[in-house]
């Protein structure tokens, strides 16, 4: 049982894309004590890690000169030789410009033992994701990894070179050059490259970002390359890549949906669904499942009498699965509900049902709580009682039709949907450069505009922040439907309601086809 105790894993985060992670290294994240993280990995792969992990930020941030590599090898011998499980994780692989070798060897010195989970490394993805190809035949034959960074340069003077003509020799090199950590010595670099031999002519390109939805590529030559890059504020984490192959640009264009960058929040589930969806038609996305579902105890303490109601009656996937999940908790066997017939809002809620093996009695043809509401009262035979299991947070339309309409009925809200704050704010950080953000719920809007602005200082979306005549709202605000909607309306002043769209059909579906309307 206490296999891996004390042990150290040295994991690769990847570049930065949470889908470039490998699944071990998930895996190693998923079984966690400690994690001690960097700067540049992705903070969405923590969440990966089990309740009451510790997470050790070691990187440098703004205000902190972060911890020394000595200090870092200490921590992981300390947290290893209290008996904990250790993953030790670092922005791409460990081995590539990591110090993750400094790391192994101190842990060597110590005894304590390790693995090393490798890494998708930036200094190949991030080209292949800005469509470059590291090799190519007959024009790189090889590709060669140099850090730009200087090591004695924080003891040096400004404006003084510790290492002046380090890169010269590199000037003679064939293949394709990639310069990590090059950022703050781009004039340095070029200059001393044409120096040993490269012409100033050179296709040079930088990516920032590679792989995220920040990813920015810039292209020009040794000559200009130091000078854009300055102009254009370009900041690490950034890669450049000097060669013939830095003049390639092999991304396709052919998908409807291909140079966008999307938003998706909700529910884990959803989002995933929706991401799925969206990446097969081009898109780039950045997940936000700051939806989370959270059980209530109202079917417990109800436990009603299922052979008292004709009707089941659920209004999302989300509270089919609760329901199912519940019961099973409060040990009824669904031959309980034997009687029952079945009704849902739209298709997803009744796939979700059908997983359970039981096919809905009743869909309305529009998607709505009152198309369903109404459906339902209609189909109920006098003294039939009806059971709504759905959202505690849910439309107050469905009870007052029931009401009207002289039905016997509960509604019972069987879960809630909290957002998480944190996920929230990371999206609201990069809606600059999303053209479209997608809400599957009127609690995703909520959540999105109103979580937590005042405690981090955060203007919120749409605010004129710390850039003032630019405004963070993406262009287009993609909603399910007619609740979302209103949601969103209540929040936006009337001349920014052009950036609404609202999917025809209230399905997951439909807000893609909703994405794909100019
Ligand atoms: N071990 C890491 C590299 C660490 S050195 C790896 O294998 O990728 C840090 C440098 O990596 C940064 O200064 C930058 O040059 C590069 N880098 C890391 N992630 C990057 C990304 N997503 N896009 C561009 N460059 C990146």
């Amino acid at each position: 049982m206490n296999r891996n105790k004390g042990m150290v894993l040295l994991v690769g985060a990847g570049p930065g894309d949470p889908g470039l992670f490998t699944r071990r290294g998930a895996e190693a994240v998923g079984s966690a004590e400690v994690i001690l993280y960097d700067r540049l990995v992705n903070p969405g792969l923590l969440d990966g890690a089990p309740d009451g992990c510790e997470k050790i930020f070691v990187g440098k941030g703004v205000g902190n000169h972060g911890l020394s590599q000595k200090e870092i090898n200490e921590l992981i011998i300390r947290k290893a030789r209290e008996g904990k499980r250790v993953v030790r994780l670092k922005g791409g692989d460990p081995f590539v410009f990591g110090r993750g070798g400094e790391e192994a060897l101190a842990l060597e010195e110590e005894n304590i033992p390790y693995s090393v989970v490798p890494g998708v490394t930036s200094a190949v993805a991030a080209l292949a994701a800005a469509g470059i190809p590291i090799t190519h035949r007959g024009l790189a034959r090889s590709f060669h990894v140099i850090t730009g960074h200087t090591m004695e340069r924080d003891t040096a003077h400004a404006g003084e070179s510790a290492e002046q003509g380090r890169f010269v020799p590199y000037g003679s090199l064939e293949g394709t050059l990639v310069f990590l950590m090059a950022v703050a010595e781009l004039p340095v670099i070029a200059g001393e490259l044409m120096e040993g031999g490269k012409s100033g002519k050179t296709p040079a390109c930088l990516v920032e970002q590679g792989t995220t939805i920040r990813q920015r590529r810039i292209d020009g030559t040794l000559e200009t390359i130091a000078g854009m890059a300055q102009e254009q504020g370009i900041r690490p984490p950034a890669i450049l890549v000097v060669g013939e192959a830095a003049a390639f640009h092999l991304t396709s264009r052919a998908l409807p949906l291909s140079g966008r960058r999307i938003g998706v929040t909700g529910t884990f589930a959803m989002v995933r669904k929706l991401s799925a969806d969206l990446e097969g038609l081009g898109a780039q996305v950045f997940e936000a499942c700051y939806l989370k579902i959270v059980p209530t105890s109202v079917l417990a303490r109800r436990n009603p009498d299922f052979e008292q109601f004709s009707w089941l009656v659920f209004t999302s996937a989300n509270g089919v699965e609760q329901f199912f999940e519940q019961i099973r908790d409060m040990d009824i066997d669904i031959r309980r509900l034997s009687r029952c017939r079945f009704a849902v809002i739209g298709p997803g809620t009744g796939q979700a049902l059908w997983n359970h093996g039981i096919r809905a009695d009743y869909m309305p043809c529009r998607y709505t709580v009152e198309e369903l509401a109404q459906g339902v009262a209609g189909l109920a035979l006098p003294g039939e009682r009806l059971l709504a299991l759905r959202a505690g947070e849910g439309s107050v339309n469905l009870a007052r039709i029931w009401q009207r309409e002289g039905l016997g009925f509960e509604d019972l809200g069987i879960y809630e949907t909290r957002a998480d704050e944190e996920a929230v704010r990371t999206l609201r950080q990069q809606a600059d450069v999303l053209d479209t953000v997608t809400f599957a719920s009127a609690s995703g809007v909520r959540a999105f505009f109103e979580s937590a602005r005042s405690r981090s200082g955060d203007p919120g979306p749409g605010a004129e922040g710390e850039n003032p005549g630019k405004r963070r709202l993406p262009q287009r605000l993609v909603c399910i439907g007619n609740k979302t909607e209103e949601a969103l309306r209540e929040r936006l002043p009337g001349e920014e309601w052009g950036r609404i769209r609202t999917a025809k059909e209230y399905t997951a579906k439909g807000l893609v086809e909703a994405c794909l309307d100019g």
